[in-house]
């Protein structure tokens, strides 16, 4: 069902949501609130109580409108006054730079009002800037319990609830894919019963059923199609690779394997012999050395006849890779070629020429190696690159462009064994658990803002001796308070650090942009990146020997240290420096551990520890899907139970009609 098939859904707004990826009514009422705010009961004049924010029914008695007050220096507000009355008193209502509000309201009118109550100049009880709602039409806004959504660009939080409201009307012609003996054995409620009450919840308890229906819902599905992938690769049977002698390749590198890569490659080298498909983890440590294993498992294939993609989650990773696996692969005559969403309309089409015809026997992109329209001639071998940054389903939408290819899936991020082998259940694990010798441990500092005069001398220092450095913040616009923005950043370290070429980079620049200038902080033309968390997966510049992480409470523990992997990549001694302000012991605590150790695992485990489980498995930085409304850890209970649900289902069930099963089916077909 389109989306413009909702009242008041013109072509404009119709294009503005499918933009943003909701052209169909189930892709909007799919976008569940991202919290809710506790509007159902309503004050009287009289109940009111400063300091906080709260709902209140009313007419409105006086409109003096808007009145402009001077401020001494700076710009008049303009304030919008209103005067609310019910049967225990008047209250105020004041807004502020908004002058077009006051044509919304009508004198005698009802309106319900949502705002913080505060004590006013005149020692009388004033509403700042509150949220109306006529009363007596559907008032979305008040006296419930409200949602609160990400507004897709060009709606306002009041049009998008107002609209997934419309699309609610519609929620009955939607089916359960939920077979119902399942739903019965699981005390499970209906899916449009579930779906009303995720968006608008009658009350507290439909609101915990509606989530937990959805919750087994969303974890049915992702364990059901992983059982469904182990069965099929089982089936079917892997390529068999006769030849599995990395040494060639290995001759081309500049460096001797450690054992553990050599470990690893064995095992991929029986996996790849055995007559099964390879379904493999890998996990290793930041500057383990994850990509010559890729290297070398990318040239069994390519060796053996077949092609091999290796699929990273940024462009500038992408980018990183092609350039690494072009140099070492073209003096063996074997073509890699790069696909990623910034190319021109010609490189685009001859790479996929290329692709399709075989030739290129490398393949690196990002996910739009997965596009449709993308042909490979032979693909034999798919790598993800910091899986965790990709769903189950983008891996297996690669898988499913070569007939049953082995799979290689690389993270840095150390999960625990039991979870993972409940969310990657399709998988072996292999750990790379040394990192390359010779290695200068990174010398880590967590100091103050006082610190950073000395800093920035530390900064010069290295760059005198030829080296570069990184400056990481949290934001990239002028934060609140004291939060260090790129921008603001850059022309304040451009006066500090005068005579040295200062580059920034940040998520909201262009992929070309960007790439311009990761290529110059590269080849050493920029002397110091300032930048976001953008550059936190793999970036590898082995002459950049600091890191200067500002904020530093803002980031957690892995986070971190996967930042901190940004230097200590060369043979040169390296340094990270943690500024913060930050005074509480747990902050302190984080930022001691991170000063006391360099293992990656050991501080996934203290991170588990210090900010407790549900902030672990909450980020998305930890190496576990991204799910729509699950979370692991708070779901756990929910998991299990969706996993007994899915083998059962998977074996055979049969109080579950063949209408119901073809519907599991097909939703599972989406899901892949
Ligand atoms: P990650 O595991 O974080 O992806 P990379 O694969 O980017 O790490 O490797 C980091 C650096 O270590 C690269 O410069 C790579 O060339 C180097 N490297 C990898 N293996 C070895 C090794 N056995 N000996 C020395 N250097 C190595
Ligand atoms: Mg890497």
């Amino acid at each position: 069902m389109h989306i413009s098939t909702l009242p008041g859904i013109g072509p404009k707004r119709a294009q503005l949501l499918e933009q943003a990826g909701i052209p169909t009514v189930a892709d909007l009422l799919n976008r569940f609130p991202r919290d809710y705010d506790d509007r159902s009961e309503l004050r009287t004049v009289e109940s009111l109580t400063p300091g906080a924010v709260q709902t209140i029914r009313g007419v409105l008695s006086q409109l003096p409108g808007n009145v402009p007050m001077p401020r001494r220096g700076a710009k008049p507000l303009t304030l919008t006054k209103a005067v609310l009355k019910d049967g225990t008193g008047t209250l105020e209502l004041v807004w502020f730079n908004q002058p077009y509000l006051q044509k919304n309201f009508k004198a005698g009118r009802e309106y319900i009002f949502t705002g913080a109550v505060r004590l006013g100049y005149n020692g009388r009880l004033q509403m700042q800037s509150p949220d109306y709602e006529i009363a007596g039409e559907t008032a979305l806004g008040a006296g419930r319990i409200v949602p609160l959504y990400t507004p897709p660009p060009g709606f306002s939080q009041k049009t998008f609830r107002a609209l997934v409201h419309q699309g609610l009307s519609k929620v009955a012609d939607f089916p359960d894919d939920l077979p119902a003996a399942l739903r019965e054995r699981h005390g499970l409620c209906h899916r449009a019963a579930a779906v009303r009450n995720i968006h608008f919840p009658e009350s507290d308890a439909m609101f915990l059923e509606a989530r937990r229906r959805l919750v087994f819902e969303e974890l049915f599905f992702m364990q059901l199609a992983l059982f469904e992938i182990k069965g099929r690769s089982a089936g079917q049977g892997g390529i068999v690779f006769g030849d599995v002698d990395t040494a060639p390749v290995i001759k081309q590198f500049s460096f001797t394997p450690t054992q553990a890569q050599e470990k690893v490659l064995a095992e991929i080298a029986a996996d790849m012999q055995s007559g099964y498909t390879m379904n493999r983890l890998i996990q290793g440590d930041v500057g383990s050395g994850k990509t010559a294993v890729a290297m070398a498992a990318a040239y069994l294939a390519i060796k053996n006849g077949y092609q091999a993609a290796i699929m990273a989650p940024t462009e500038v990773l992408a980018r990183q890779h092609f350039n690494g696996f072009s140099r070492l692969f073209a003096p063996l005559g074997i073509e890699t070629a790069l696909l990623a969403g910034s190319l021109s309309a010609a490189s685009r089409k001859n790479a996929l020429a290329h692709i399709g015809s075989g030739e290129a026997r490398m393949i690196v992109g990002t996910h739009a190696l997965v596009q449709p329209g993308v042909e490979y001639a032979r693909l034999g071998l798919v790598i993800t690159d910091e899986q965790h940054r990709f769903g189950v389903n983008q891996r297996l939408t690669l898988m499913e462009k070569g007939a049953a290819p082995h799979t290689l899936v690389m993270t840095a991020t150390p999960i625990p064994r039991t979870l993972a082998l409940i969310l990657y259940g399709d998988l072996d694990i292999s750990v790379i658990d040394a990192l390359p010798p010779g290695r200068v441990p990174i010398k880590t500092y967590a100091v103050d803002s006082r610190y950073r005069p000395r800093v920035h001398s530390f900064i010069r220092k290295e760059v005198a001796a030829g080296r570069q450095a990184y400056i990481i913040c949290p934001a990239i616009e002028e934060g609140e308070g004291d939060t260090h923005s790129v921008l603001q950043y850059t022309a304040d370290a451009r006066r500090a650090l005068p005579g040295l070429a200062i580059a920034c980079l940040h998520g909201r620049m262009k992929p070309a942009e960007k790439q311009a200038i990761m290529d110059a902080f590269c080849a050493n033309r920029a002397n110091v990146l300032i930048s976001t968390t953008v550059i936190e997966v793999g970036i590898h510049v082995p002459n950049a020997t600091l890191i200067v992480i500002e904020n530093a409470e803002r980031f957690g523990l892995s986070q971190l240290h996967q930042l901190r992997g940004r230097v200590g990549r060369g043979n040169e001694p390296s340094h990270c420096v943690l500024i913060s302000d930050a005074k509480a012991p747990v902050t302190q605590a984080r930022l001691q551990a991170m000063v006391d150790t360099t293992d990656g695992f050991a501080l996934a485990e203290q991170d588990l520890e210090q900010r407790g489980a549900g902030d672990f498995f909450g980020t998305r930085q930890h190496g576990l899907p991204a799910f729509t409304i699950a979370n692991l850890y708070r779901d756990m209970d929910i998991l299990k139970e969706a996993q007994d649900a899915a083998r059962i289902f998977h074996t055979t069930d049969s109080s579950i009609s063949n209408r119901e099963k073809m519907a599991v089916k097909n939703r599972l077909a989406q899901v892949l």
